[in-house]
C-alpha cells in the first residue's frame, strides 16, 4: 500500500459531534481531516433543542453567535391532560443568564454553521463522499482506508460516525443497555399559525387517545410534532401521508387550527434507547456523540451530550498532542463522559419510563398522576420532565476533592458564564487555550501551564471559603482552593493534566 497522508487528528463523520470536534481542536490550533461517506450536510432537522451548556461551548469554540440568533429561546413548558393544563414547567432565567435554558433549531441549521465556522479556521478539511471502511492502530497512531482504495493517517481518531458507527464494529465494540419497543411518529409540517416557544406535551389528548403529543416551535414558521403510538398502531402505515395528515389534521383541529393550511416537510419513525459503549477510548480511537452513546429524545440529552463529549475530548487531544499530558488523560476521558452517559440514561429512563409506561400499572400510577396533578400540587413534580441539565465530574481522576462542597461552584462543576462588574463575561475572559487560574479578590497564584487571571470577589463562585479556582480548558472547575499558594495549585493542575496515577482508574 502506499505510505497514507498524516494528520494529528482524523475525525469520522460530520455530523454536529464530528464538526463541533474539528472546530475545538482547531481552537486549540490542531489540524483535523473529516471524512463523511454523505455527498454534504444532512438536511433533516432531527435534534432541535440546544442547551445553555451547549450554546456555551459553542461560543467557547467560535460558533454560539449564529445558532443562537437563529434559534427561537424558550424557558417554560406546559402538560396537558386531555385538553387541560395541568403542569407549568418554569426552567430558571435570569438576568446573569447569557443564553435561555434552550433554543430549538432545526439540526441541518445547527451542523451548516459549525461547518462555516469551521471553513473560517483554515485548519480542517471536509471531504464528503470518504466511507471509512477499514481501520489498523498501533502504538503511534492509527490508519482509515476508505471505500474508494484511499487512506489516512492520523496520531488520533475520533469517532463520529453516528449510531451505526462502523468503528465500532471495525473494533468488534458493542453497545450495552436497553432498547424500547415504543415507536413515536416525528413530523415537522410548515405552519403560519403563532404559537408560544415552549414544551407543550399532552397526555392521552382526544387527538391521540391513549397515548402522548409533544410540541415544539422552530424557526421559519415550522412546528416539530412527536406523536407516540400505541402498540396497536402498525408504525410503518401511519408513516403514509393519508394517515399522518389526519393525525396532524387531528391536533391541529384540537388546537383550533382546523382551517389553517400546513405542509408536511419531514417525518421519521422513532424508537427510545438506552445505550451506552462500556469505554469510550480504544486505543488511539476516541468514540464521541451516537457512536458511543444512544439515549432517548426525552430531556434532551442526545445531541447536547455530544457537544459535551466534544469539548471534553478535543482539549486532552491538544494535550497529548503538544506533549503536555499525563498517562491518565485520555482514559479520564473515557472515565468522565461515560459517567456522564449512565447519569444521563438514569434519567431519560425515568422520562421514557413517564412518556412511555413499562407495564399496565406503570401506566395506571402514570395516569393518575398526571389527572390530579391539575388539582393537587404534590403529583406536580412527579411530570416534571427532566430536561438535560450540565453533568459535574465530581469524583473524576482529574478533580481534587473540593475542600468546601456546597458552597460556590464545587471543583468538578462547569464555570458558569457570570457577568462581571466591568461589563464582561467571565467565559470572555478566560483564555482561549489551556488552564485558568482565577484569583477573585486576591491575586491569582502564578504557575507554569496556567494562564493567571486577577478578578474582583465573585461570592457566587467561590463561597466564603475558596477565592482561588484552576479551571480547565473546557471550563470545568478542576479544583478550589481556601489560599493564593501556588504550590497546591500546581499540584492541582498536575492531576487535571493526568500525571496521577489515580487518572489511570476508569472509575469516575
Ligand atoms: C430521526 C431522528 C430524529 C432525532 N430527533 C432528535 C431530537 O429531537 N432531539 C435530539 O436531541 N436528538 C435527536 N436525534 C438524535 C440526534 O440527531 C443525534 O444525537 C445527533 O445527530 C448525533 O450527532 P453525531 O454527530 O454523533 O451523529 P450523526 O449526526 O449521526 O452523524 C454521523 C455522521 O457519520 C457519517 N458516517 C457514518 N458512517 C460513516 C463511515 N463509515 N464513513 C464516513 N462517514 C460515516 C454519517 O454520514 C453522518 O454524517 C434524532 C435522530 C434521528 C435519526
Amino acid at each position: 500500500m502506499d505510505r497514507a497522508e498524516r494528520v494529528p487528528v482524523a475525525i469520522v463523520g460530520a455530523g454536529p459531534v464530528g464538526l463541533a470536534a474539528a472546530l475545538d481542536l482547531a481552537r486549540h490550533g490542531i489540524r483535523s481531516v473529516v471524512l463523511d461517506m454523505k455527498p454534504q450536510v444532512a438536511w433533516t432537522s432531527r435534534a432541535i433543542c440546544i442547551s445553555r451548556r451547549s450554546l456555551e461551548i459553542l461560543d467557547r469554540i467560535g460558533e454560539g453567535g449564529r445558532i443562537a440568533a437563529k434559534g427561537l429561546g424558550w424557558t417554560s413548558g406546559t402538560t396537558f391532560h386531555r385538553e387541560r393544563p395541568v403542569f407549568r414547567l418554569e426552567m430558571p432565567h435570569g438576568p446573569a443568564d447569557r443564553h435561555p435554558p434552550f433554543v430549538n433549531i432545526q439540526q441541518f441549521w445547527t451542523e451548516s454553521f459549525l461547518l462555516a465556522a469551521l471553513a473560517d479556521t483554515g485548519l480542517a478539511a471536509i471531504r464528503w463522499n470518504a466511507e471509512v471502511t477499514g481501520l489498523s492502530q498501533g502504538a503511534e497512531g492509527a490508519t482509515l482506508t476508505l471505500a474508494d482504495g484511499g487512506s489516512l493517517s492520523a496520531a488520533y481518531v475520533v469517532a463520529a460516525d453516528g449510531g451505526r458507527s462502523r468503528l465500532r464494529d471495525l473494533l468488534g465494540l458493542r453497545l450495552e443497555g436497553t432498547s424500547y419497543e415504543g415507536r413515536y411518529l416525528i413530523a415537522d409540517i410548515e405552519i403560519g399559525a403563532p404559537r408560544a416557544v415552549e414544551r407543550q406535551v399532552w397526555f392521552d389528548p382526544p387527538s391521540n387517545p391513549g397515548s402522548t403529543t409533544i410540541l415544539h416551535v422552530q424557526p421559519d414558521g415550522v412546528w416539530r410534532l412527536d406523536f407516540q403510538l400505541t402498540d396497536e398502531d402498525d408504525a410503518e402505515a401511519e408513516l403514509s401521508p393519508e394517515r399522518l395528515s389526519a393525525r396532524i389534521g387531528r391536533h391541529l383541529a384540537m388546537l383550533g387550527l382546523a382551517g389553517e393550511p400546513w405542509r408536511l416537510l419531514w417525518s421519521s419513525l422513532y424508537r427510545a434507547h438506552c445505550l451506552t459503549l462500556p469505554d469510550y477510548v480504544s486505543g488511539r480511537v476516541a468514540f464521541a456523540g451516537d457512536a458511543a452513546h444512544l439515549v432517548p429524545i426525552f430531556g434532551v440529552r442526545g445531541l447536547n451530550s455530544g457537544f459535551d463529549d466534544a469539548h471534553n475530548l478535543a482539549w486532552k487531544l491538544a494535550a497529548l498532542l503538544d506533549g503536555s499530558a499525563g498517562p491518565g488523560l485520555l482514559a479520564s476521558y473515557s472515565a468522565e463522559r461515560v459517567a456522564a452517559t449512565r447519569h444521563n440514561i438514569a434519567e431519560a429512563t425515568k422520562s421514557t419510563w413517564f412518556m412511555s409506561p413499562p407495564s399496565p400499572g406503570f401506566r395506571l400510577l402514570r395516569d393518575a398522576a398526571v389527572a390530579l396533578a391539575g388539582d393537587h400540587p404534590a403529583f406536580r413534580p412527579l411530570i416534571n420532565p427532566r430536561q438535560s441539565a450540565p453533568f459535574a465530574y465530581t469524583h473524576s481522576p482529574l478533580t481534587t476533592p473540593d475542600p468546601a462542597p456546597g458552597a460556590g461552584v464545587a471543583a468538578g462543576q462547569p464555570l458558569p458564564d457570570l457577568p462581571l462588574p466591568d461589563g464582561s463575561r467571565l467565559h470572555a475572559r478566560l483564555p482561549r487555550r489551556g488552564f485558568a487560574v482565577l484569583g477573585c479578590g486576591v491575586p491569582a497564584p502564578r504557575v507554569a501551564g496556567a494562564a493567571a487571571l486577577d478578578l474582583p470577589p465573585l461570592p457566587e463562585l467561590t463561597g466564603d471559603a475558596c477565592p482561588v479556582l484552576l479551571v480547565r480548558p473546557d471550563e470545568y472547575v478542576a479544583a478550589r482552593f481556601a489560599s493564593a499558594e501556588a504550590a497546591p495549585v500546581a499540584a492541582a493542575l498536575s492531576r487535571a493534566l493526568g500525571h496521577e496515577q489515580s487518572a489511570r482508574s476508569a472509575a469516575a
